[in-house]
């Protein structure tokens, strides 16, 4: 089947080469761009929903739109009425076959907010970064880091405001064939995660109808509902921290969770076994100690996963 053959490509380009993925991504922009443009001058109602249309990827890498009119007592409500739902129709249908591309590769479906990258950020949340930024992600003091590759997922960017889908088309077929397709990159720390694997990094190829508005963020800790590539376990939000070195938050620091309490601590602060227990549970099973567990924090004491 063509679909599902066009939905593999795109999602193994996604693993296997970034720069591809981004320029099959804005490949998909463009086509789908001109080929929604083209319906809604033919004077055909299209239907509303994205689900009502497939997209396939030809033997000579074109994405082509086909429509599924919709049956029933929906069909009545489903026509499309002016230029503003042409391009709500456009950005779900762009939305919808990215994500088939990261279920190929996930079979998770995760909703991600596409990160707004304008200059009234702050510098210190999103910093430019020229180079892949794993290899800055893995601690130089932890050996674990695993060599696999960087999750990577296709995130669509919808701009506010409407645009010309001609334009777009235009504007990215000649960006294709000057090969002008190169985007930013930015690094952004989770400070707000508990699960820090260390060595982990999601890179979210956020593409929108334009190169400027579009970028590769990458985030240094997994979201809940994700399988974490590096320890293997589905995050989840009840993850507590408790650790050696009284702080209350693991902050941007590694960290690991202990296969007997299930609290995480800092990967650093140690001392947590090579069967990943760490020290409070040792001290309590009579491991041999090598901390001065009289500062451990009450927090960690009397942390719900602990009684
Ligand atoms: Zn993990
Ligand atoms: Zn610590
Ligand atoms: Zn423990």
């Amino acid at each position: 089947m063509r679909t599902r053959n066009g939905r593999q490509r795109q999602g193994h380009s996604l693993r296997d080469d970034l720069d591809q993925s981004i320029v099959l991504g804005f490949k998909m922009i463009s086509d789908l761009s001109s080929g929604m443009d083209y319906l809604s001058t033919q004077g055909i109602t299209l239907p509303r929903g994205p689900e009502n249309f497939d997209v396939f990827l030809d033997v000579n890498d074109r994405f082509l739109v086909s429509i599924n009119p919709p049956t029933g007592a929906n069909a009545a409500h489903q026509e499309q009425d002016d230029a503003g739902s042409v391009w709500t129709l456009f950005n779900g249908l762009c939305q919808k076959v990215l994500r088939w591309a990261n279920r190929v590769l996930y079979d998770e479906d995760i909703e991600r907010t596409p990160a707004v990258f304008d200059s009234s950020l702050s510098p210190a949340i999103l910093q430019p970064s020229p180079v892949a930024p794993r290899d800055q992600a893995i601690p130089s003091n932890h050996v674990e880091a695993p060599s696999v590759p960087p999750r990577r997922e296709f995130v669509w960017r919808t701009m506010d405001v409407p645009q010309s889908l001609v334009t777009i088309a235009t504007r990215l077929a000649r960006d294709l064939d000057l090969r002008r397709v190169s985007i930013n990159r930015l690094a952004r720390s989770d400070g707000g995660s508990i699960h820090r694997c260390p060595g982990y990094v999601r890179e979210e190829v956020t593409l929108a109808t334009r190169t400027a508005d579009s970028a590769v963020v990458s985030h240094d800790a997994p979201t809940v509902q994700e399988v974490c590539y590096v320890c293997h376990e589905v995050v989840n939000s009840g993850e507590v921290f408790g650790c050696i070195c009284s702080q209350k938050e693991p902050g941007l620091r590694p960290t690991v969770k202990c296969r007997s309490c299930k609290t995480w601590s800092h990967m650093d602060c140690g001392p947590i076994s090579n069967e990943r227990i760490c020290a409070i549970c040792s001290e309590s099973s009579g491991l041999p100690r090598g901390h001065p567990l009289k500062t451990i924090s009450l927090m960690v004491l009397s942390s719900p996963s602990r009684t």
